[in-house]
């Protein structure tokens, strides 16, 4: 097949069962941001760009809600819900597949994001001549074998492939491989089961860019070194209220009123944190409508989102905070406050700056009538 001949359509299905434990991410790994987006999504779209002809995803049976957010804007996704092992869960995805199937179809693992039309058209380029073929790429270090941390005897690395996916098949070859199969131990991947079914399996050249997303660095490693986030907070002051501000309580006859204890400042900060990483706002992770956050110390709130931050690979870089109102003066409170911010956040006095500033008796903040505060926080990725 030529590079300027069309793709021919082929059928895919994305394995993407797993629990995904290796990566802390806090959900199935699959759903977990990479490069900007869902790792899963970067298949999908990747296939939805060379014309598959249908996308079948196979999900861990408890993330139905999270596959079918994330396949809501491909109208021909079709969801399945994987099983106990891979190849009971591959299964499950040629079932659902299996009317009007198409006569190729290629398996891929979801934790391989990096999907091109080149490998594709490698792979789809062997069949229907050949039964199944899959992408391979040469082990360039040495191998040796090892036990207790002790070096035995080098293998010799010639002949030796690393194998990758997305893998292709004559779809009538790999539902006569997987019946065969039925009942066998869990294979690793899908030409395992067609070779063991007498299938032949030719090799193609893979993709270094279908480097597997395992361990937690990987995510880390491919997101960007520094991310920037704003924030914007009013509360109205009222009688019969503590002032609360920038996490000190102050001495003012009149206090912020709000669900919580309504410290504005904080709150400017929190949002900035959570605008950072794309995590919503204060109020997605903390709404009013909840009785556990009345009164609440806003300390909480931005612990909160710190430790979000913290669990997306980053940490605060520096936070610089403006407060907005005429009165109570800001000034003199204002080295306790980046005090208790920058202890809060566990980060240097001189990360955190406070400013303050009326606005010339003008508008809500010059009648003295609330406090509004604004915030941007700078994160950087954590080494
Ligand atoms: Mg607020």
């Amino acid at each position: 097949m030529h590079k300027d001949e069309p793709l021919p359509t082929f059928d895919v299905i994305i394995v993407a069962a797993g629990e995904g434990r290796r990566a802390q991410q806090g959900i199935p790994k699959q759903f977990a941001p990479y490069l900007g987006k869902p790792l899963l999504l970067h298949s999908i779209e990747a296939f939805a760009k060379m014309n598959a002809r249908r996308i079948v995803v196979v999900h861990p049976a408890d993330s139905l809600d999270l596959a079918q957010q994330l396949a809501s804007s491909y109208g021909s996704v079709i969801l399945t819900a994987g099983g106990a092992t891979r190849q009971d869960s591959v299964r499950r995805g040629l079932a659902a597949s299996r009317e009007g199937a198409h006569p190729l179809v290629c398996i891929h693992d979801a934790a391989r994001p990096g999907v091109s039309e080149p490998v594709v058209r490698r792979l789809l380029a062997t069949l229907p001549d050949a039964g199944a073929a899959i992408p391979v790429l040469p082990v360039v270090d040495s191998l040796v074998r090892g036990s207790d941390h002790a070096m035995q005897e080098p293998v010799d690395r010639d002949g030796l492939w690393r194998v990758q996916t997305p893998q292709a098949f004559r779809r009538d070859v790999i539902d006569a491989a997987q019946e065969r199969w039925l009942g066998e131990t869990n294979a690793s991947d899908d030409a395992q089961v067609a070779r063991a079914a007498g299938f032949a399996v030719a090799l193609v050249e893979g993709d270094e860019k279908l480097k597997k997303v395992t361990f937690d660095h990987d995510f880390t490693a491919a997101a960007p070194l520094m991310r920037v986030g704003s924030g914007y907070d009013v509360h109205r002051l009222v009688e019969g209220e503590e002032l609360w501000l920038g996490g000190l309580k102050i001495d003012y006859p009149r206090g912020l009123s709000g669900h919580s204890d309504a410290d504005v400042a904080l709150h400017a900060i929190t949002d900035a944190l959570l605008g950072a990483i794309a995590e919503g706002d204060i109020g997605s992770h903390f709404p009013p409508s909840d009785p556990r956050w009345k009164g609440a110390s806003s300390d909480k709130f931005l612990l909160h989102a710190a430790e979000l931050v913290n669990r997306r690979g980053y940490e605060p870089s520096n936070i610089d905070l403006t407060i907005i109102c005429e009165e109570p003066r800001i000034g003199p409170h204002r080295d306790a406050m980046r005090e208790r911010i920058a202890q809060l956040l566990g980060v240097g006095l001189d990360a955190v700056s406070v400013k303050a500033t009326t606005t010339e008796r003008l508008g809500f903040t010059g009648r003295a009538e609330g406090i509004a505060a604004q915030a941007v926080a700078t994160l950087v990725k954590r080494s």
